[in-house]
């Protein structure tokens, strides 16, 4: 029976069958139609959906199989949640090595698309930190992946986008720390160039590192933000009222929105009011305080199904890099989203770092990265990302397919010209509605 199945930005709704991938055979089924991994769907566009075809759901793959408590390296199924292994990790002492801005995703999710933090600068991504896997292709094939083993199926797959197999079980090297709680500072700014240069100091001496910009403001107020950065702080640092219990807390008690919010609430004027409201919120120029790591890696997970907020038409989550050597191109995708009349809810800037991704088709690359999320309101909205795609392109940029869900074939294979290289290694019973759409 097909169901309905969407991703995190609404968009596409797909209909298609589902098989959750069985634990002891970890088989994949005998069918005529083409398969697709799936995880926790938190993936914004079409590359976690698979048009007519079949998706495999792994939370079944959820167990973990060893943790080296000494040298903090775990090895689990593939479908566990970042936020298992943070609940198992973390009063150990050990982190994930890096993580996206959401612990709502399957360790299977963040390798096929080589995710990245707020400590892209000094860690890279997901990729760097994955020591081996197994791949399961549908001729039953089982390849272990490595640098030192199949390294071109490990490169292929990392980044891959779930269509080289399934990944069944995964073995991660962790990151030490000494205490849950984060040092963390936020610094207003209120140009790019203050941005920029915040950024440069910040990446020598903090682990993380990203930044809120006010994309809705007016004139000379564009580009004003709030610069975000924070290291883990060691046991000596915790003053004593943190130090009980140690290493050990509730997690924050999840809200949910409850219905979808009709589409005319989330307005120019309410997301410029909302915006001013945050940015003002912040009196001084800098605030120092002592945060738990929850709220600070994970603000949006306080509010369980917040995508609601844009209504039943969803929304489209663009997120692109540029090299940064230039900075004038931020300035003129900011000017050009303005001029069009649309506005971005979220927006948040962050500097890559020079670590090389070891996947394929990784998107991040050095340079600067801006993330914005546009309501669906029809063509208007498609216009405009297929402009800024353009703008995208003419710099050397890129834009990212884990949140994509309407990039041209022309344009993905631009900034991609790897793809070809790539389609080598995909299993050929394995296909997403993605991928359907760009490899024309
Ligand atoms: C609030 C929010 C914040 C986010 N912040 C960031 C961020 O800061 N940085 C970032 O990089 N991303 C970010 N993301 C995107 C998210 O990290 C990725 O989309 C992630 O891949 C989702 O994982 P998932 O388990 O939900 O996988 P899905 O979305 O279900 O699938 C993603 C891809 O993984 C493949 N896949 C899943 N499991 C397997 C498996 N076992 N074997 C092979 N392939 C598999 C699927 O086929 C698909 O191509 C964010 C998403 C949200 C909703």
């Amino acid at each position: 029976m097909s169901t309905i199945y969407q991703s995190w930005g609404n968009f596409p709704k797909v209909s298609q069958r589902a098989h959750s991938v069985q634990w002891r055979k970890k088989s994949l089924p005998d069918s005529l139609d083409t398969m697709l991994p799936h995880g926790l769907g938190r993936s914004y566009g079409d590359v976690c959906l698979n048009e007519n075809g079949m998706l495999l759901t792994t939370r079944t793959l959820n167990h973990f199989i060893d943790f080296d408590i000494e040298k903090g390296v775990l090895r689990c199924e593939a479908g566990v949640s970042l936020a298992e292994i943070l609940e198992l990790v973390v009063p150990h002492g050990w982190f994930l090595p890096t993580t996206p801005g959401t612990k709502f995703v399957t360790v299977g999710g963040a390798i096929a698309n080589d995710v990245h933090g707020k400590n892209h600068h000094c860690a890279g991504t997901f990729g760097r930190h994955v020591l081996q896997f197994e791949l399961l292709r549908s001729d039953g094939e089982r390849l272990l992946c490595s640098p030192t083993s199949n390294e071109d199926y490990f490169a292929a797959t990392i980044s891959g986008l779930g269509l080289t197999g399934l990944v069944t079980w995964v073995e991660i090297q962790l990151k030490r720390i000494y205490h849950r709680a984060i040092q963390a500072e936020s610094i207003k700014f209120n140009e790019l160039e203050e941005f920029f240069e915040i950024s440069t100091q910040s990446d020598q001496y903090f682990d993380y590192t990203v930044a809120w910009i006010d994309c809705n403001a007016r004139g000379a107020a564009q580009e004003r933000g709030i610069f975000f950065r924070g290291n883990h702080v060691s046991e000596e640092e915790v003053p004593s009222q943190w130090q009980i219990p140690f290493l050990r807390r509730l997690p924050p008690p999840l809200r949910t929105m409850p219905i979808n919010l009709p589409c005319f609430m989330l307005n120019r004027w309410s997301v410029s009011a909302f915006n001013w409201l945050y940015y003002n919120q912040q009196r001084q120029k800098t605030v120092s305080q002592l945060v738990d790591y929850d709220p600070f890696f994970y603000p949006l997970d306080v509010i369980f199904e917040w995508r609601r907020l844009y209504g039943k038409g969803g929304f489209l989550q663009y997120q692109f890099v540029v090299p940064d050597d230039d900075h004038r191109i931020i300035k003129t995708i900011l000017q050009t989203i303005a001029a069009s009349g649309m506005s971005s809810f979220l927006a948040v800037l962050k500097t890559f770092g020079h670590l090389k991704s070891p996947g394929m088709l990784s998107f991040p690359r050095k340079g600067v990265t801006l993330a914005l999320d546009f309501p669906i309101k029809g063509a208007t909205t498609f216009e405009l990302l297929e402009r800024l795609d353009d703008m995208v392109r003419e710099a050397g940029g890129s834009v990212y397919p884990c949140k994509d869900a309407r990039l041209s074939a022309r344009n993905f294979q631009a900034y991609y010209p790897q793809w070809t290289e790539f389609s080598k290694y995909i299993d050929p019973r394995f296909s997403s509605s993605f991928w359907q759409r760009v490899s024309l």
